[in-house]
C-alpha cells in the first residue's frame, strides 16, 4: 500500500520496508517461495513490483528451506498465517503428501509449484504448464492439434510441459532423456491421463535426436544444459529449419547455445522468461483473486528486453 512519508523526517522506530519502499505493517499479507537454494529466484522482485503497482499491502519473501526441514517449514508457514507460497527445487514433488488438497492438474503432473493457504487449509497447484503455454502462444503462432513435439529431459518441468501440451490436443510426443527409465515413467504417466495422445520415448543419442528433429514441429529443452558457460547444446542442431519452434526453458542466460544455433537456422525461438512470468502471474491470481499486472511483472525481470 502506498503510504505517504511522515511530515517530520525524524522517527524513533524506522519501519521495515518492502523492496519497493512500501512499509510492512501489522496488516501486511505475506507470501513467498520455499526452496533450497532460493537466493537465485527472480520471483520476489516480480511479485513485489506487482503488489506495489496494485497498491496491495502484501509482501513476497524468500524462505530457504532444506529438505530435512520441509514438513516443519510448511506447517510453520501455515501456522504463521502466510497466504501462500511458491515451491521450487527440490520440494516440488516431496510437498504433495503435506498438503490438504491438490488440484487435478498438479496431481496429474505429480508436482506442485504454488500453494494457497485458506483458513489453515493448504491447497497445491501447478502453474508451470499454463505459464509455458501462455508464453508460447503469446510469442508464436502455435497450433497444438497440428504439432508433433520433441521434449528433451523428463524431470519436473518436462512433466508440466507435456501434461499441458497433451491437454491442448497435441497429437504425438517424443520424450528423450538420458535415463531411459525416467522417460518411460513420464510417458506411462502421461498416457494414463491423456490416452488420446501418442507418447513414445527416444534414446539420448545423436541418431535419435536427429530422428526427433526431423519428425517434430515443436522442440522443448527442459534439461539444464546451457545454463552454465561451456555447457554446449543438448542437441546437434543439424536438421533444424524455419518450420521449427524451439523453446528452451532456461532464462539465464537469455540465449543458450541451443537457441543461438536454432536462431541462426531461422527457427522460431523462445527462452524461459515468458514461462517464468506467466507461471508467476497465475500464482498471483490464485493468491489475490486479481488479474496480475503483466507489464509491471515483466519489467521487474532481468533481461526482459534481451533476445528471447
Ligand atoms: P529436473 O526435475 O532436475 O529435470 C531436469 C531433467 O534434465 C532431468 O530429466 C535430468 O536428467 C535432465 N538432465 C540434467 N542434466 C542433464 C545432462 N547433462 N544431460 C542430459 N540430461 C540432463 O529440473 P526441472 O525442474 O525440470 O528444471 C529443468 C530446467 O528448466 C532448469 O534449467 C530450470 O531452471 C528450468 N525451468 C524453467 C522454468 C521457467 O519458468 N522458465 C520453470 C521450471 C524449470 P537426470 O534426472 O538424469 O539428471
Amino acid at each position: 500500500m502506498l503510504v505517504p512519508p511522515p511530515a517530520c523526517g525524524f522517527a524513533m522506530h524506522t519501519p521495515h520496508h518492502t523492496p519497493k519502499g512500501d512499509p510492512v505493517n501489522g496488516a501486511t499479507t505475506v507470501v513467498g517461495i520455499i526452496g533450497h537454494p532460493v537466493s537465485h529466484s527472480h520471483s520476489p522482485q516480480m511479485h513485489n513490483a506487482a503488489f506495489h503497482a496494485l497498491g496491495l499491502n502484501w509482501v513476497y519473501v524468500p524462505f530457504p528451506l532444506t529438505p530435512d526441514r520441509l514438513a516443519d517449514g510448511v506447517r510453520g508457514l501455515a501456522a504463521a498465517g502466510v497466504r501462500g507460497f511458491n515451491v521450487t527445487i527440490p520440494h516440488k514433488e516431496k510437498i504433495l503428501p503435506l498438503l490438504d488438497e491438490i488440484s487435478p492438474q498438479a496431481r496429474a503432473i505429480g508436482a506442485v509449484n504454488t500453494v494457497v493457504i485458506d483458513n489453515g487449509k493448504l491447497v497445491g497447484h501447478n502453474t508451470d504448464g499454463v505459464g509455458f503455454s501462455h508464453a508460447l502462444h503469446q510469442a508464436h503462432r502455435f497450433k497444438p492439434e497440428r504439432s508433433r513435439v520433441l521434449v528433451l529431459g523428463a524431470g519436473g518441468s518436462a512433466r508440466a510441459v507435456c501434461d499441458q501440451l497433451a491437454r491442448e490436443g497435441v497429437p504425438a510426443m517424443y520424450i528423450c532423456a538420458r535415463r531411459s527409465e525416467q522417460a518411460a515413467d513420464l510417458s506411462a504417466d502421461l498416457r494414463s491421463h491423456h490416452p488420446g495422445c501418442d507418447i513414445k520415448t527416444l534414446d539420448w543419442s545423436p541418431l535419435d535426436h536427429r530422428c526427433g528433429i526431423n519428425w517434430a514441429e515443436l522442440i522443448v529443452n527442459t534439461t539444464p544444459i546451457g545454463m552454465r558457460p561451456g555447457d554446449g547444446s543438448p542437441l546437434d542442431t543439424n536438421g533444424i529449419s524455419p518450420g521449427h519452434i524451439v523453446v528452451d526453458l532456461i532464462y539465464a542466460p537469455p540465449e543458450t547455445e541451443l537457441l543461438q544455433k536454432c536462431r541462426a537456422l531461422r527457427a522460431r525461438c523462445l527462452n524461459g522468461l515468458g514461462m517464468l512470468l506467466h507461471q508467476g502471474a497465475a500464482a498471483f491470481t490464485l493468491w489475490t483473486g486479481k488479474e496480475a499486472p503483466l507489464d509491471v511483472m515483466q519489467a521487474a525481470l532481468p533481461n526482459h528486453n534481451g533476445p528471447a
